[in-house]
């Protein structure tokens, strides 16, 4: 009996250390029920072997449309997008979007906003966006969660005013590394919204995170096609402080995909095979 608690005791050991190959042959010379135990375990790790494989296949399996891709053209030392309509547009620091460039199918969703009712341009997404967002907020209050929507399209001549503004009170070298440049804001595609509740007071904070509308979010939105942007811990690769609000539209389909692999756009544009 004590013996089979001890074999216990390895075992979960083993489980909660996260199964690395190397713990095996601690459980390789048990007898009895330890030796279904290994087979277990032994399974158990042997799918943390096949990780790699599993991966390699399923990006070979991840194809996207080159039609997906940024077309870009080099500006001043820039890459400036050329298609910008495409839904799964990629913006960053990297890719800038053309100072001309607005969208021409702008609409207001039909959902509640933190600064009340009115035709600002920040209450406009593209259509399909839009229309993704009502449906979200919808299901959302279906569950008793109130979704506020804070800011939504902006246009390279707004960012530009945030950006001057910025600027004068901090300085260029500052403002940079707080406001987007004029031209790579998410915001300027209409496909982006930021998101708050009233527990957060209708305000964008990285504490939207732990209330049951920012958790409510995080784990739905995907079905609704949209994507936390810029994760906590992926500041590295998307070039973003952490965002909890700012949630991004890329289609059902993409956003699937990014919330079962925790890719971001930016990963899934690198892993993908392009067709
Ligand atoms: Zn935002």
């Amino acid at each position: 009996m004590n013996r089979k608690l001890i074999a216990l005791t390895v075992l979960s050991s083993i489980l909660l250390g996260g199964c690395q190959a190397g713990d095996l042959p601690f459980v390789k010379n048990d007898k009895g029920e330890q030796e279904k135990n290994q087979s277990e375990t032994g399974g158990h790790s042997d799918k943390k072997a096949d990780k790699e494989p599993d991966d390699l296949q399923a990006s070979s399996e991840m194809t996207i449309p080159s039609s997906s891709y940024n077309v870009t053209t080099d500006i001043n030392g820039k890459k400036v997008i050329q298609n910008s309509d495409n839904l799964l547009i990629l913006v960053n620091k990297e890719y800038a979007l053309p100072g001309d460039y607005a969208p021409k199918d702008l609409v207001k969703p039909n959902v509640n906003f933190s600064f009340g009712d009115s035709d600002d341009e920040k209450s406009f997404l593209r259509q399909e966006a839009a229309k993704a967002l009502e449906d979200m907020f919808q299901a959302a209050m279906g569950e008793g969660i109130e979704l506020f929507a804070v800011s939504g399209y902006r246009s390279y001549q707004r960012q530009e005013v945030l950006f001057n503004a910025e600027i004068q009170q901090v300085g260029r070298e500052k403002a940079e590394q707080a406001v987007a440049l004029p031209g790579t804001s998410e915001h300027q595609t209409g496909l982006s919204m930021d998101i708050s509740s009233k527990s957060e007071d209708l305000l964008l904070t990285q504490s939207f995170e732990s209330v049951p509308e920012g958790i409510w979010l995080k784990e739905n939105a995907y079905k609704y096609g949209y994507i936390m942007r810029y994760p906590k811990g992926k500041e590295d690769i998307t070039g973003y402080e952490y965002e909890p609000w700012h949630y991004r539209y890329v289609g059902k389909e993409t956003a699937k995909i990014l919330h079962d692999k925790n890719y971001t756009l930016e990963e899934y544009f690198k892993t993908g095979k392009k067709i």
